[in-house]
């Protein structure tokens, strides 16, 4: 199995913050312009509400970063047939899954795990 860490305490960190008022929306509905897009068109549904503003379409997009990922390194995939085939061409590499929010622009790093050969089971 790949190895994967979790971020869930630190965006319970993050919301707690919030909701105290230490952070701000501005602080947490930050997403990228390019995060957004890519959240909309390849990004998948996810099962949760926005912790933010309660929209129901939360969406998970997935980063894919390693020097051995060549010309598709730092590129967001779309579907897990795709994450397979650079797992199988490569040694190691990161994904990373940040939940975007499209209504807010919360976002997120939900977890981190690694791929490739090296990993494979
Ligand atoms: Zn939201």
């Amino acid at each position: 199995m790949p190895s994967v860490t979790d971020y869930a305490l630190a965006r319970r960190a993050v919301l707690r913050d919030f909701r105290r008022g230490t952070l701000t929306r501005l602080d947490v509905c930050d997403a990228h312009p390019e995060l957004l897009r890519a959240a909309q068109f390849i990004g998948t549904d996810i099962d949760d509400d926005c912790p933010v503003c309660g929209a129901t379409n939360l969406r998970l997009v997935s980063y894919v970063y390693g020097e051995k990922l060549k010309q598709a390194n730092g590129r967001a995939i779309s579907n897990p047939a795709e994450l397979r085939k650079l797992g199988a061409s490569c040694d190691e590499f990161a994904c990373y899954d940040v939940e975007v929010c499209v209504e807010c622009r919360w976002n997120h790093l939900r977890r981190q795990s690694l791929h490739g050969r090296l990993h494979a089971s």
